[in-house]
């Protein structure tokens, strides 16, 4: 592949000059946060993080041509207390997560990157990372977005899930995705012995409200989801899905154009303007 087909998107391999350069070009930063933490026992703490990773590479990749984008290092930890009693999770607390978004998007900004996609693989992180995307948004008029994958792929992935409607914590997907990225690392001796129907889910209260509840309080293994159905056929082509349905909503325009305002000049003789 000649370099013009095909440039570096890695922010940590690329020289200060090359990133000067891609901030004069107004590429996209993907900063993807991830965590590290137990996925059953069966997959390995990295799960999210690798994929996360994975994701952000490959719609950076796709991307390039119409939008140049740049992917810094994922994010290894993000909010996992709710995964802490079964072991092997490093999670930091709000305050600190947001901190640490909140200064590697100013350090972007300050380095002219002007478009800045958090792009998520780990639903805890969702709350504080619309909170740090909130409040960078206004402090820097930089443009901000914050995404989960197996959210803005939704209807991509939904149609290549046999046992799920969507992905879950060590279930189909995540097995099928880390059975193609790290073979060697997945125990998939006894995958139907695992499955968990976690049914509504465990953050609700009441119709549509939320509350907080650690993750024992659904499952005793640490899996939600069904992973029998994992594959790393499967795997692959959920990566696909996922990383296309980011590259489009870095090369939409809209994702990245100003907020409008529709102020009336004199809506009742009333000028909203002033
Ligand atoms: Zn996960």
């Amino acid at each position: 592949m000649s370099r013009s087909e095909h440039r570096e998107v890695a922010w940590d391999r690329l020289k200060a000059h090359e990133l000067r350069a891609l901030a004069d070009e107004d590429a996209v930063v993907i900063f993807p946060v991830a965590a590290t933490e137990q996925h059953g026992p069966h997959l390995p703490t990295m799960t999210d993080t690798r994929i996360g990773a994975e994701v952000a590479r490959r719609a950076a990749q796709k991307a390039f041509a119409r939008q140049p984008t740049v992917v810094a290092p994922v994010v290894f930890a993000g909010l996992s207390g709710h995964h802490m009693p079964f072991g092997g999770t490093l999670t930091l607390d709000h305050e600190t997560f947001i901190a640490v978004v909140q200064c590697l998007i100013r350090s972007a900004v300050h380095h002219g990157f002007r478009k800045i996609l958090l792009s998520n693989s780990h639903g805890g992180n969702i709350l504080a990372m619309q909170f740090a995307a909130d409040r960078m948004a206004q402090e820097t008029g930089a443009a901000i977005v914050a995404t989960t994958y197996a959210s803005e792929g939704a209807a991509a992935i939904a149609p290549i899930l046999e046992d799920q409607a969507g992905i879950m914590h060590a279930g189909e997907g995540e097995t099928s995705m880390m059975l193609a990225l790290e073979p060697d690392l997945v125990d998939a001796s006894d995958l139907a012995a695992l499955n968990t129907d976690r049914g509504r889910g465990f953050l609700y209260a009441g119709q549509a409200s939320y509350r907080w509840r650690p993750f024992q309080h659904m499952t005793g293994n640490g899996v939600s989801g069904l992973p029998a159905k994992a594959s790393a056929e499967k795997g692959e082509r959920l990566l696909d899905a996922a990383s296309d349905a980011i590259a489009a909503l870095i090369t939409d325009p809209e994702t990245w154009a100003d907020p409008q305002d529709k102020r009336g000049p004199d809506v009742g003789n009333v000028p909203f303007r002033r």
